[in-house]
């Protein structure tokens, strides 16, 4: 019996999209598209919609979307309870095919969970043709699929668009699961773990004998993404999301995205512009992981300057004024940035050099226009001191005092990621993270004005672990490995291989 409470979430949330597409008429092969996070995160995500809107376009293919059930939907699955998908209320094991997309390396708890309740049993060597084929996307397991191993029957290497609908068309033809992973597993950006053989290397599991690398799209500049699907419970509240970067040229030393969605693209302004003038939408959300770095955008801001209202998915404090002053008259009611470290020395060592006197400039010059200025901060970076935990005080107060308005600053550890300047470093670990935290807590409590959030540094320290793991992590995630050394993911790191050195992403 498939659960009452989840078909009515689901009809609800269905009930207020506005959508471009849905699962296609006609095609007799099902794909269940995945995102193993709930609703509103998987909404928000772009490359989500792009996926959707991609498989939905394949003759032949008719695809569905699951997500991670609400908490109050979950004693009900747990009690025997059956999944359905999103649109069309078919249960999991009703598709001939399953699709994953992982944002968040956390999410592997989501995923291992989801397959248990969608009936089909986690581990790929448990099964068998019957068993709709599992494949695996995102950037995260992009980086490193080695902890996705166990799970996935293949992971897919890289952006959708130019190569996804033709491993479908392979799946759409192979006679069997079998055939299908052995003829993908020669593409160069897809992995099948099942035929590759591990060997020990500096105390992990590595890959042997195998080479891919990441794919990307080319023709992006002239066909920017946009959503398919709009939503209140998205993170941009009902806003057109335009994509119009992928990759970021900064080089932050800790940020994924930058040395992973390589090589850097942007939308062209003439795409921008023909995308927004065609769109109905009064607001428009710019999105990308250097949207401030787009030459042209600021002459797509003024050509619609009063005619549309817009945001953006994020942008440095640092950013060419033109983009702070569509911020500024926004409308909005929190403006965020990410600022890291306390101290310009320890911006300048993670690669992110933004003197303390042009944020204190910006601080002043948005003071007045919003209610809430919301500053990221890591906590556990390499080379930190005790200077720059200290430095939290003094920094902050005169933030305090520059802005008008309420300060919210959250606090996340640093977790290194692959293919980063900084995929070697340590990751702090729980007691040291704690410590540090409490004490910036101290620092802050007579700064008025101020709260503070921070992530719990046990969650931190299991997204290192995934991070960095290898076919190990998976299986001890799976309740398959009890006696995981959990240490030798958190680093520093010496073997001269490391699970993901098997990709190339440039
Ligand atoms: S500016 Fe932002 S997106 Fe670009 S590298 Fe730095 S942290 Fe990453």
């Amino acid at each position: 019996m498939i659960s009452r409470r989840l078909i009515s979430r689901w009809r609800e949330l269905k009930e207020e999209e506005k959508r471009e597409v849905s699962p296609s008429s006609g095609g007799s092969f099902y794909i269940l598209l995945v995102f193993p996070n709930t609703y509103s995160v998987g909404i928000s995500n772009l490359g989500f919609q792009i996926l959707f809107s991609l498989l939905n376009r394949i003759p032949d293919v008719v695809c569905d979307l699951l997500y991670y059930p609400d908490e109050d939907v979950i004693p009900q699955i747990e009690s025997g309870q059956e999944l359905c998908s999103f649109y069309l209320e078919r249960t999991p094991r009703e598709f001939d095919a399953v699709f994953f997309s992982v944002s968040f390396e956390n999410d592997l708890v989501n995923l291992i969970r989801l397959l248990r309740w969608m009936r089909i049993d986690p581990l790929t060597n448990r099964r068998d043709d019957g068993d709709p084929v599992v494949i695996g996307g995102g950037i995260v397991p992009t980086a490193n699929p080695e902890p996705f191993a166990p799970f996935f029957d293949a992971v897919y290497l890289g952006e959708a668009e130019p190569h996804l609908p033709e491993v479908v068309e392979i799946l759409l033809d192979s006679p069997s699961k079998r055939d299908f992973l052995e003829k993908v597993s020669l593409m160069p950006f897809v992995y099948v773990p099942s035929l590759v053989d591990v060997e020990e290397n500096g105390g992990f599991l590595v890959p042997k004998g195998v080479e891919k690398r990441r794919t990307f799209w080319r023709e992006f500049s002239e066909f920017p993404s946009t959503s398919v699907i709009l939503s209140k419970h998205s993170s941009f509240g009902s806003a057109f999301i335009v994509e119009v970067s992928r990759g970021c040229p900064r080089r932050c030393s800790f940020c994924l995205s930058s040395y992973v969605c390589r090589p850097v693209r942007f939308a062209s302004a003439e795409a921008i512009f023909k995308i927004v003038e065609k769109s109905g939408e009064k607001k428009i959300g710019f999105l990308g992981t250097s949207v401030s770095d787009h030459k042209h955008l600021p002459e797509v801001l003024e050509r619609f300057a009063g005619k549309r209202e817009f945001t953006f998915s994020s942008l440095r404090i640092d950013a060419d004024i033109r983009f702070l002053e569509v911020l500024k008259y926004s409308g909005l009611k929190t403006a965020t940035f990410g600022i890291e470290a306390a101290t310009f020395e320890l911006r300048k060592r993670i690669g992110k050099p933004i003197p303390d006197e042009l944020i204190f400039e910006r601080v002043r010059w948005l003071s007045g226009h919003f209610e809430t200025l919301k500053l990221y901060f890591m906590v556990g970076l390499p080379g930190e001191t005790e200077e720059d935990i200290e430095a939290f005080g003094r920094f902050i107060s005169k933030i305090a005092d520059l802005f008008e308005g309420k300060i919210a600053v959250s606090l996340s550890p640093f977790v290194p990621k692959p293919f980063t300047p900084f995929e070697r470093e340590a990751f702090d670990g729980y007691p040291i993270l704690k410590t540090k935290i409490k004490r910036i807590l101290k620092l802050l409590r007579p700064v008025k004005k101020v709260h503070v959030s921070y992530d719990l540094p046990k969650w931190s320290q299991l997204q290192a672990m995934i991070s960095r793991g290898d076919r190990r992590v998976g299986l001890y995630l799976a309740g398959e490995d009890r006696k995981l050394d959990q240490k030798r993911y958190l680093g520093p790191l010496k073997g001269s291989l490391l699970p993901w050195h098997f990709i190339s992403v440039v």
